[in-house]
């Protein structure tokens, strides 16, 4: 199964489940569709009314983000995995850069994660290096310490997906080559494997894919899906990237 997960970030109002009419139209009709699945993670305030309409269509939502506490508490503007399961959420992304980078550490990650399922929602978590990291090639050893500091036998490999997402190539139209990308995730996947002891996660890539991309990465065959951000807004990007991974 592959993952095609769309991450809004601050876009969308009510009208903008047009997007999400259109993606769904052809992924009902896709003759591939089995082979994967569509995720779109809107804000927070349009989860609820998007989830009830598409609750017994083909595509999910999922959240961009949890706070690291369970079910009520005193913290002003936090959601927690509790609410976000109680108006229809089926996935939540954590750790992604943007939020590692206003200051989620390893230890509220942990607690993200350890919420998240406990109040039955998948987990996507972000990894990534920066630019630094790349260039000193550390990129492997940082990505080791992302995982080996959250993920835990425990929290059951079939709850977590995993989203590499280099930082320098989130945004940026700039991409990692693919032998390198090919070496990573398997590095990555080595890793989770020994973390759960048993097969991995899924491992999905992030970073400026669109639809002149996507054939690149469909030589990698380690690669599970794709966490797609700014091709994600526009119905014709995000399909476009489906049709030619597919092609
Ligand atoms: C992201 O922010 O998760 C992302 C992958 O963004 P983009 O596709 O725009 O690089």
């Amino acid at each position: 199964m592959k993952y095609f997960i769309g991450n809004w970030k601050m876009f969308g109002v009510p009208k903008s489940i047009s997007i999400l009419h259109k993606i769904n139209a052809y992924y009902s009709r896709d003759k591939k569709r089995n082979k994967y699945k569509v995720i779109i993670t809107p804000p927070y305030t349009l989860i609820e009314s998007y989830s009830r309409y598409f609750k017994n269509k083909r595509i999910s939502l999922g959240a961009q983000n949890c706070y690291h506490r369970d079910y009520f508490s005193s913290n002003t503007a936090a959601i927690s995995p509790y609410m976000l399961k109680s108006v229809g959420a089926k996935y939540t992304l954590v750790g992604h850069s943007d939020n590692r980078g206003e200051g989620d550490t390893d230890v509220m990650l942990k607690e993200k994660v350890k919420y998240a399922i406990k109040n039955n929602l998948k987990v996507v978590f972000c990894i990534g290096e920066n630019k630094k990291d790349k260039n000193n090639k550390k990129t492997l050893s940082v990505l080791k310490r992302q995982l080996t500091k959250v993920l835990e036998k425990k929290f059951n490999k079939n709850n977590i997906i995993v989203a590499y997402e280099p930082i320098w190539s989130i945004g940026t139209g700039k991409i990692p080559t693919s032998n390198e990308l090919r070496k990573t995730t398997i590095y990555i996947k080595k890793i989770l494997k020994a973390i759960f002891k048993k097969a991995s996660p899924a491992v999905l890539y992030g970073g400026s894919v669109d639809g002149s991309n996507a054939q690149m990465f469909k030589e990698i065959k380690e690669i599970d899906g794709f966490l797609i951000g700014g091709a994600s807004k526009t119905s014709k990007k995000f399909i476009d990237i489906i049709k030619n991974y597919y092609r």
